[in-house]
């Protein structure tokens, strides 16, 4: 089973994904925990992409695209699994049509968690304050003036796919602003549909 998760930043997508990886046994992949791990063990990409995360701007499609064709030949992706953050732009998403198509593979179904964006930036101010309170590092782009950046490169740049995968047949709208397990609940109906 493959499955996109689409949504802007605090939509809820990590925490709904810690759910699926519980429910399905299939891995997440998030392209930004990818990067971050990438910025933190030094290697050549994470240096080339550390400064434009921390913008709110994307990292350039084909890096993306060539981490997450790298991670899905892993052992544990062959049952499926949950694609968090990417694709995040038409061409990554084309690209990734293009990856599974030489797999003989396709999507199965693309989650997509519908959320005002007047709550955003109150989920982002809590999650702030709960980071802080644990004595964890805040994320370099969790402020809030990059966090403006990246809801305006979603709409812009992330935003589009909503039609895309409507014109495929794939997207399922949830409504992500129900309580977390409502919000599960309704995603369970979607996914056990998918597996039969
Ligand atoms: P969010 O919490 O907004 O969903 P992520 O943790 O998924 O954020 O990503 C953080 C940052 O990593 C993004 O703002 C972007 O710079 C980079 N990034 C993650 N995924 C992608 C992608 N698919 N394409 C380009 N850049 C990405």
């Amino acid at each position: 089973m493959i499955v996109i998760f689409l949504g802007p930043p605090g939509a809820g997508k990590g925490t709904q994904a810690a759910h699926i990886v519980e429910r399905y046994g299939i891995p997440q992949l998030s392209t930004g925990d990818m990067l971050r791990a990438a910025k933190a063990a030094g290697t050549p990409v994470g240096l080339k992409v550390k400064e434009i995360i921390a913008s709110g701007k994307l990292v350039s499609d084909d890096i993306v695209a060539a981490i997450v064709e790298e991670r899905i030949e892993a052992d544990d992706c062959a049952s499926g699994y949950l694609l968090d953050g990417f694709p995040r732009t038409i061409p990554q998403a084309e690209m990734l049509d293009a990856i599974l198509t030489k797999k003989g593979q396709a999507v199965d179904a693309v989650v997509e968690l519908r959320v005002d964006e007047a709550v955003l930036m109150d989920r982002l101010r809590n999650r702030i304050k709960e980071t802080i309170a644990k004595g964890e590092k805040v994320r370099d782009d969790d402020n809030e003036e990059t966090f403006a950046k990246r809801l305006q490169v979603y709409r812009e740049q992330t935003a589009p796919l909503i039609p895309y995968y409507e014109g495929q047949g794939k997207l399922r709208a949830v409504d992500g602003m129900q309580t977390v397990e409502a919000v599960s609940a309704a995603i369970d109906a979607i996914l056990d549909q998918i597996q039969g």
